[in-house]
């Protein structure tokens, strides 16, 4: 539906806001999720164990089958007794997600999965599968606060934040899918993640930290997954961006920036009424200067929105402002949301952005658009259902 449009209106949107979300960082109060060892540290989970009146031993074995053998199957824990596996294992590897949908493109390479949480809220994760990497996308929350107009999740508003657990059962579901040989080409190893599913990751700070940290750490106690495969994305949450600066954990960390002017980038971006491009890019210049690891700009291409030769122009001048090899560039073709009008750039006005961007000096890969016929990016699935 389009009516004309009213002057505080974004182009390409129906007038009536009404029942659109806004931006909100007020999350939910909602019931938590079943606690579950991935939750805890090691030493907490050593605590619980005790606490629950066995041996502070028994966590590790418990972690060895879940975070080295992807397991929460108490029957092949062969080596606990027959009354633990039924009472113990239960109480710290509870179920969190059930199998709702999975949608498979590109071959099979490509397979969305729609989750149900314990409450039965519905969230998804995208497995990707390349020849020399296995890539999962996983959701951070249900649903999103940001509310940027081209995204469907963010249409949706802020369900709730998920637990640590619900994001590492994310992981280990795909990661057995891949070691179980379900993507086309065999068995293989997951091995790069992106918090590019619904949420912002850095608006569910703690939890997501906490996730990497289980990501990263060598088994038992995590997943043993590399750093360096770990991309966190976010819509510029600066003093978040600082403190994940601080954390000392090499991710690479993706800025959605999508226009290099204020006034555009706060119609498609709503917090940059709050943190503006300039404070967003130099927080992101920061987390390079500290880490070494180059940062991602993401830059979704809508048509006659943001995808001008000028403001290529603008935005390499922007980045080269703040120093050279830094920075890499990711456009994004925009994948249509239902109730938009906006659409995707032509291919020559794409091809004219990418090479001034390269002819600026800017590496810039256009981002392939995997599963885009089973809206792979952007919260569709759990929309419909
Ligand atoms: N909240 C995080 C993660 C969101 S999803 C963030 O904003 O960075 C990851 C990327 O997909 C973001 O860059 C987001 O802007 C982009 N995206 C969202 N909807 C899209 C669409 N319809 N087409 C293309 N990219 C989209």
């Amino acid at each position: 539906m389009t009516t004309p449009a009213q002057p505080q209106v974004l182009p390409g949107h129906a007038p009536d806001a009404g029942d659109r979300p806004r931006l909100s960082f007020a999350v939910p109060r909602r019931g938590k999720p079943p606690r579950h060892l991935a939750d805890l540290t090691s030493a907490e989970r050593a605590a619980v164990v005790t606490e629950l009146g066995q041996p502070a031993y028994r966590a590790k074995q418990i972690s060895t089958h879940y975070f080295g053998h992807l397991t929460r199957d108490s029957g092949a824990m062969t080596d606990l007794p027959a009354g633990m596996r039924e009472d113990l294992v239960p109480q710290l590897l509870p179920e969190l997600l059930t199998e709702v949908r999975r949608l498979e493109a590109d071959g099979g390479d490509t397979v969305k999965t729609l989750w149900s949480l314990f409450d039965g809220v519905k969230v998804e994760s995208v497995l990707m599968g390349y020849s020399d990497r296995a890539t999962l996308c996983v959701s951070s929350q249900a649903g999103c606060g940001m509310a940027c107009p081209f995204c469907a999740t963010g249409q949706q508003g802020l369900t709730r934040n998920l637990s640590t657990a619900e994001i590492i059962e994310q992981v280990r579901r795909a990661a057995v899918s891949c070691r179980d040989g379900e993507l086309p080409g065999g068995p293989r190893r997951l091995t790069n993640i992106v918090f590019m599913g619904m949420g912002e990751p850095l608006a569910n700070y703690r939890t997501v930290i906490n996730a990497v940290r289980r990501m990263v750490d060598p088994t038992p106690d995590g997943l043993g997954m590399s750093a360096r495969h770990i991309t966190v994305s976010t819509v510029g949450l600066v003093p978040a961006m600082r403190k994940l600066t601080a954390e000392g954990i090499p991710v690479t960390l993706a800025l959605s920036l999508h226009a290099p002017d204020d006034e555009l980038r706060s119609q498609l971006i709503p917090i940059n009424t709050r943190w503006t491009v300039g404070e967003a890019l130099d927080a992101a210049r920061e987390y390079f200067e500290v880490t070494g690891r180059r940062v991602s700009i993401e830059y979704a291409l809508i048509k006659d929105m943001n995808d001008h030769g000028w403001r290529a122009d603008l935005l390499a001048a922007e980045l080269l402002k703040r120093g050279k090899g830094w920075v890499h560039v990711n456009p994004i073709p925009l994948n249509p949301t239902p109730g938009s009008i906006w659409t995707a750039s032509d291919k020559d006005v794409e091809d004219e952005f990418v090479a001034r961007l390269r002819s600026a000096g800017i590496p810039t890969t256009v981002r392939d658009t995997r599963g885009s016929d089973i809206d792979g990016a952007c919260g569709q699935l759990a929309a419909e259902v």
